[in-house]
C-alpha cells in the first residue's frame, strides 16, 4: 500500500516514489508507503477546501457528531486488525496497541457526542443592541503527528477539529502511519464525506514542511520535537495562522516521605516504562525526599529490575524502540550517562532470544543524578529514569519546575494541604495527585508551557482550540 489518501481516494504520490517501512521488533522491511511531497500536499489542501464548501459544510452539528460517533463504532469493530497494524508498525506491546485503538475510538465517541453541545454566548451591551458570540470552524486544519502514539494522536487531533466542522490534512510520521491510512478508509465507509480527511504520508522535511508552509491552511497542530516545533511555528507565523504545539517534557514524579509506596511504586515504574519511554508525558524524573531516598530507590529498583523487554506479541513490559535512529539516540544517551559516572540503580531484563536486528534497549534507572547533568534536564525518549533527592517542599518545587519543559507533574503525599499547595505551585498542563495519567484521559485537557509547547488538546477545551469566535452585534433600537 504505497498510496496517499486524498479526496476520499487512493493516490500514487506525485514523486512515484515510496519509503520503506521497517518492523521495530525485527528490523525487517515489510511494507512501503508513498513519498508525498509539496504537490500532493497541495492536492490534499484543495480537496479539504472543496469539502468545506460541500456536504460537510452544510451538516448540522448533530449530524457531524453522528458521523464521528459512527467512525468510533467502526474503529471498535476493527479493533483487532487496527491493534495488529499499530503493534507491528510501532513495536509496542499488543495490549498497549489495543488500548491505543480503544482511545482512538473514544476520541471519536467523545467529540461525536460533544459536537452539538458547543454553543455561543449572549452578551449584555448597550440598550438597543443584541450581541451574540458564535463559534465557527477555522477551515482547513493541518495536522503533523508523531510516531509514538500514532493512533491516539490521530484521534486526539482529528476529533475536535472535525467536531467543530473543520476539514483536515494529516501528515503522519513516516515511521508509523499505517493505522492512519486504514482509519481514513474506515472513516469514509462510516459516512465521512470525501475530502474531509486527507492523509499524505512522506518525510517531514518534504511533506511535513510543505503542509506547515501551505497558504491554504487555516490552523496547524503539531506534536513532536521542539526543534521541528519551532520550524512549524515559524511557518505558521509567515502565513499568519495559529499553531498548537505539543513538544514533550521531562516530567517529575515527586515522592514525599509520607507517600503510600505500595500504591506509588508500580505507577512510578509504569510511567517511564510505558511505550519504552517514548511518551511525551513520561514520568522521567523521580524526585524523592531525602529522608526516604534509600527506601524508595530500593523499592522502585526492585520492580524496575523485573521489567521485561520483548517482542510486541510476547506480552512484554517494554517493546523495542521505534527506529534504528531513535535506538541509536537512546543508546548514545545511556552510554553518556555511564561514561559520566552516574550510578546505575537498576536495569531491566532483555528476553533471551530477541531478533538481533530488533531495536531493543534495556530499561535503565540512574541516580542520584546531579541537578546540572543532562539526564536531569533533557528528554531521552527512551526507558531511562533519572532519580534525584530533594530536601523540603520548596526544594521539591524548585527542582520539579527547574527544566525548560512543563507538561505533566505528579505528587505522592498523604498530606492534603500539601497536595493543594503543590498542585498550585507545580508548572505544566496537568498535575496528578497520588496517580499518574501519562497524558491519558480523553476528557482531560492536556498541553504544556515553555518548551513543552502551547495550546490545549483533549476535553472540551480542544473544541475551543479548534474553533474561532465571531461576535455579531445587531442594532434593533
Ligand atoms: P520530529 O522530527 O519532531 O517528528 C514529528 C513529526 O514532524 C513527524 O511527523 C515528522 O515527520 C514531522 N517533521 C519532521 N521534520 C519536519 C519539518 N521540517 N517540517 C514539518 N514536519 C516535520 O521527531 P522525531 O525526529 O521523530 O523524534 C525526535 C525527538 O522528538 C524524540 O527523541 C523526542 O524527543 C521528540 N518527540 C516527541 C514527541 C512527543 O510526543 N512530544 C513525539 C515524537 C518525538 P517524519 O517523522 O516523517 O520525518
Ligand atoms: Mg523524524
Amino acid at each position: 500500500m504505497s498510496k496517499l489518501f486524498i479526496g476520499g481516494q487512493w493516490h500514487v504520490a506525485s514523486s512515484q516514489d515510496s519509503i520503506p517501512v521497517f518492523a521495530p521488533a525485527t528490523g525487517e522491511q515489510y511494507a512501503t508507503i508513498g513519498r508525498g511531497q509539496a504537490e500532493d500536499i497541495d492536492l490534499a489542501v484543495k480537496a479539504a477546501r472543496a469539502a468545506l464548501a460541500g456536504e460537510w459544510g452544510r451538516l448540522s452539528a448533530t449530524e457531524r457528531g453522528r458521523t464521528l460517533t459512527r467512525i468510533g463504532v467502526k474503529i471498535l469493530d476493527h479493533i483487532d486488525e487496527l491493534a495488529g497494524i499499530e503493534a507491528r508498525d510501532t513495536g509496542k506491546p499488543l495490549a498497549l496497541a489495543r488500548k491505543d485503538i480503544e482511545a482512538l475510538a473514544r476520541y471519536f465517541e467523545f467529540y461525536g457526542g460533544a459536537a452539538d453541545k458547543v454553543h455561543g454566548e449572549v452578551l449584555p451591551y448597550l440598550p438597543g443592541y443584541s450581541v451574540t458570540v458564535q463559534r465557527e470552524p477555522f477551515g482547513v486544519v493541518g495536522h503533523i503527528i508523531p510516531w509514538n502514539y500514532p493512533a491516539q494522536m490521530l484521534g486526539r487531533t482529528l476529533g475536535p477539529a472535525l467536531a467543530m466542522g473543520n476539514t483536515s490534512v494529516v501528515k503522519p510520521a513516516e515511521d508509523a502511519c499505517l493505522t492512519s491510512l486504514r482509519v481514513a478508509e474506515l472513516a469514509v465507509e462510516a459516512g465521512l464525506p470525501a475530502g474531509v480527511l486527507n492523509i499524505v504520508t512522506g518525510y517531514g522535511r518534504e511533506a511535513g514542511a510543505a503542509l506547515a508552509e501551505h497558504p491554504g491552511i487555516n490552523l496547524i497542530t503539531f506534536t513532536g520535537s521542539p526543534q521541528v516545533g519551532t520550524a512549524i511555528q515559524t511557518a505558521a507565523a509567515k502565513n499568519y495562522v495559529k499553531c498548537v504545539l505539543e513538544l514533550g517534557g521531562k516530567s517529575p514524579q515527586v515522592v514525599f516521605a509520607d507517600a503510600d509506596l505500595d500504591k506509588a511504586v508500580p505507577i512510578i515504574v509504569g510511567a517511564i516504562i510505558q511505550n519504552a519511554g517514548q511518551t511525551c508525558s513520561a514520568g522521567s524524573r523521580l524526585l524523592i525526599q531525602r529522608e526516604v531516598f534509600d527506601e524508595v530507590v530500593a523499592r522502585v529498583a526492585e520492580r524496575f529490575c523485573q521489567m521485561r523487554v520483548g517482542a510486541p506479541d510476547s506480552a512484554p513490559d517494554c517493546g523495542p524502540i521505534i527506529t534504528k535512529a531513535q535506538f541509536g539516540r537512546v543508546n548514545e544517551f545511556v552510554a553518556y550517562c555511564r561514561d559520566s559516572g552516574l550510578p546505575v540503580l537498576a536495569e531491566g531484563i532483555l528476553d533471551a532470544e530477541l531478533p538481533s536486528a530488533g531495536y531493543y534497549v534495556r530499561p535503565m534507572m540512574f541516580g542520584p543524578v546531579p541537578r546540572d547533568h543532562r539526564l536531569a534536564r533533557e528528554e531521552v525518549f527512551g526507558p531511562v529514569l533519572a532519580v534525584l533527592p530533594f530536601d523540603d517542599e520548596d526544594d521539591a518545587v524548585a527542582l520539579a519546575n527547574g527544566t525548560e519543559y512543563g507538561l505533566v507533574a505528579a505528587i505522592w503525599t498523604e498530606n492534603g494541604a500539601r497536595q493543594q499547595r503543590l498542585s498550585r505551585r507545580l508548572e505544566g498542563g496537568q498535575v496528578f495527585i497520588n496517580c499518574y495519567g501519562a497524558g491519558g484521559g480523553v476528557e482531560l485537557p492536556f498541553g504544556g508551557i515553555r518548551k513543552s509547547g502551547h495550546g490545549r488538546e483533549k476535553g472540551f477545551m480542544a473544541l475551543e482550540e479548534f474553533s474561532l469566535t465571531k461576535t455579531v452585534v445587531s442594532h434593533h433600537g
